[in-house]
C-alpha cells in the first residue's frame, strides 16, 4: 500500500507587511489601478533604519535597533506614532505606516502615513535611560521630521512624556519651540484637550452608528475588550459611561470576566495599583486569549496586530468586531468572520479617532489656538459618523465588506492625489 502523505497544515502568513499589501491589493483590484500606480502606492516613500547607542545607568553601553518609515506624503505631511517593543521589526513599522496613509485618507485629514519604533522593553529601562534613548532617536531623525514633514505621536508603550522629549530635542535642533511637530504632548506644551481618549472616543462614535445599522442598543449591549492600555482602558471607561455592560477585559498578563458587568472605574484603579486585571475582586480570572471568545454583542480588540487569526476566528461569538487596535484581524480571519456575518469595523475606521484629533491639535498648534474639549468632540463625531456612512454606502455599491469598502475610499483618494500631483520629474 502506498504511504499516505500527512495532511499539510495551512500556515497563515502573519507578516504585517504582507497583510497590509493583501488588503491594499483588494481595493486596487476594485479600483482597477494599473501596475505602476500600485507599485507607487504599495511601497514606502522612505524607510530609515537606525542603531541607537545608549549609556545605561550602570555605565555599560547598549545598542538598540530603531526605525522610522514614511509611507506617503502625497496628501500632506507624514503622520504616525512611535512604539517601543522588544521585537518591533521594520516590516511591522512599514505596515503600520501604510495603514496610517489609508487611515488619514479615509477620514480625509490632509496627512500621509508614517510610523516609528524602537526595539526596546521600556519596563526594563529607567526613566533616565528612556529619556536618553528617546532623545537620541529624535536627534537622529530630526532632519526628516517636523510640522511640515512628519509629525510623530504616541503609540504602544509611549505616552505624552515621550512626545515632550521628542518635541524638546527637535526644538533644540531648530533653535525655536516647535509644538506642532508632535501630537499627544501634554496640554501645557501645546497638546490638545481630549487627545488622550480620542482614539477610543472615535471608536465609540463609529459604534453608535454601526449599532443603529445592526439593530443593537449600545446602552444594553454586552462588550468584551482585549487590551487595557491607553486605548482599551479609555474605551472601557467611555462604554461604562454610556451604560454598556463590559463583561470581559484582558491585558498581556491575563483576563477577567463577569457576566453581570465589570465595575470599570474600580478596575482602572486596580490596574494602576496592581499592574494587571486578572485578579480583580468580584470577577473570575480567565486566560487572555479567552476574552476574544466571549459571547457578547461587541468585541473590541485594542492590543496588537494578528490577534484574530484563522486559529481562533471560528470561536468569535460577537455580532460586531470594532478594531480599536491596528491590524488585529488577518485576511483569512476576515473571510471567516464575513461568512459568520460578523460586522467588522476595520481599524482604518474604528481607530481613526486618534489621528483625527491629532489633526485638530496640529492646526491649533500652528495657529496658537486652544479649542475646548466639547468643540473637539463635536468635530470628531462629525468626521467619524460621516466616514462610517461613506463606508456603508461604498460597501453597498461594491457589494463588499466594510474593510474592502474603507480601502476603496482611502486608496482611491490617495491614487487620485498621486495622479493629480503627477510623477516628478
Ligand atoms: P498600550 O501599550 O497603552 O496598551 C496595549 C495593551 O494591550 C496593554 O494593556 C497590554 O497589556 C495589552 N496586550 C498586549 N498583548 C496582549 C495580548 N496578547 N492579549 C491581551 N492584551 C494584550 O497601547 P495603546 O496605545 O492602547 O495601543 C493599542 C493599539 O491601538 C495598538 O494597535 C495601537 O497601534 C493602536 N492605536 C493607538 C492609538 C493611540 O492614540 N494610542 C491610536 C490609534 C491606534
Amino acid at each position: 500500500m502506498p504511504a499516505i502523505a500527512p495532511a499539510r497544515r495551512i500556515v497563515e502568513d502573519l507578516n504585517p507587511l504582507n497583510i497590509a499589501s493583501q488588503q491594499f491589493e483588494i481595493a486596487a483590484d476594485y479600483l482597477k489601478l494599473d501596475a505602476g500606480l500600485r507599485e507607487v502606492l504599495r511601497r514606502p516613500r522612505r524607510s530609515i533604519s537606525l542603531t541607537l547607542p545608549l549609556k545605561m545607568d550602570d555605565g555599560s553601553i547598549r545598542v538598540f535597533d530603531a526605525y522610522r518609515v514614511q509611507h506617503s506624503n502625497v496628501r500632506g505631511p507624514c503622520k504616525g506614532g512611535i512604539r517601543y517593543r522588544p521585537n518591533v521589526t521594520c516590516d511591522e513599522v512599514s505596515a503600520l505606516a501604510a495603514w496610517m496613509t489609508w487611515k488619514c485618507a479615509l477620514v480625509d485629514v490632509p496627512f500621509g502615513g508614517a510610523k516609528g519604533g524602537i526595539a526596546c522593553d521600556p519596563k526594563h529601562l529607567s526613566r533616565n535611560e528612556l529619556e536618553h534613548l528617546t532623545r537620541r532617536y529624535a536627534y537622529e531623525i530630526a532632519a526628516l521630521i517636523g510640522p511640515d514633514q512628519d509629525i510623530p505621536a504616541a503609540d504602544v508603550n509611549t505616552e505624552a512624556q515621550t512626545m515632550s522629549w521628542i518635541m524638546d530635542t527637535y526644538s533644540m535642533t531648530t533653535r525655536h519651540a516647535a509644538p506642532a511637530m508632535v501630537t499627544g504632548e501634554p496640554t501645557l506644551m501645546g497638546g490638545s484637550l481630549g487627545r488622550f481618549e480620542a482614539s477610543a472616543r472615535g471608536c465609540l462614535f463609529v459604534l453608535h452608528a454601526a449599532c443603529k445599522v445592526r439593530g443593537i442598543s449600545l446602552k444594553t449591549a454586552t462588550v468584551a475588550i482585549q487590551g487595557f492600555g491607553n486605548v482599551g482602558g479609555a474605551m472601557a471607561r467611555l462604554l461604562w459611561d454610556e451604560g454598556a455592560r463590559v463583561i470581559a477585559v484582558s491585558d498581556s498578563k491575563g483576563g477577567t470576566v463577569n457576566k453581570e458587568g465589570i465595575d470599570i472605574p474600580a478596575l482602572l484603579r486596580f490596574k494602576v495599583a496592581s499592574g494587571g486585571v486578572e485578579a480583580f475582586p468580584g470577577c473570575s480570572p480567565i486566560p487572555s486569549d479567552d476574552v476574544l471568545k466571549t459571547q457578547c454583542d461587541i468585541l473590541i480588540p485594542a492590543a496588537l496586530e494578528n490577534q484574530i487569526t484563522m486559529e481562533n476566528a471560528g470561536y468569535i461569538r460577537a455580532r460586531i468586531v470594532a478594531e480599536a487596535a491596528n491590524g488585529p484581524t488577518t485576511p483569512e480571519a476576515d473571510l471567516m468572520l464575513s461568512r459568520k456575518e460578523v460586522m467588522v469595523l476595520p481599524d482604518i475606521l474604528a481607530s481613526a479617532g486618534g489621528v483625527t484629533v491629532s489633526y485638530f491639535e496640529w492646526t491649533q498648534a500652528l495657529q496658537q489656538l486652544l479649542w475646548d474639549e466639547a468643540e473637539m468632540n463635536r468635530r470628531l463625531e462629525q468626521v467619524m459618523v460621516k466616514t462610517f456612512h461613506e463606508i456603508n454606502d461604498t460597501a453597498k455599491k461594491y457589494n463588499c465588506d466594510y474593510r474592502a469598502a474603507a480601502y476603496i475610499v482611502a486608496v482611491g483618494r490617495v491614487a487620485k492625489a498621486v495622479m493629480e500631483r503627477g510623477i516628478w520629474p
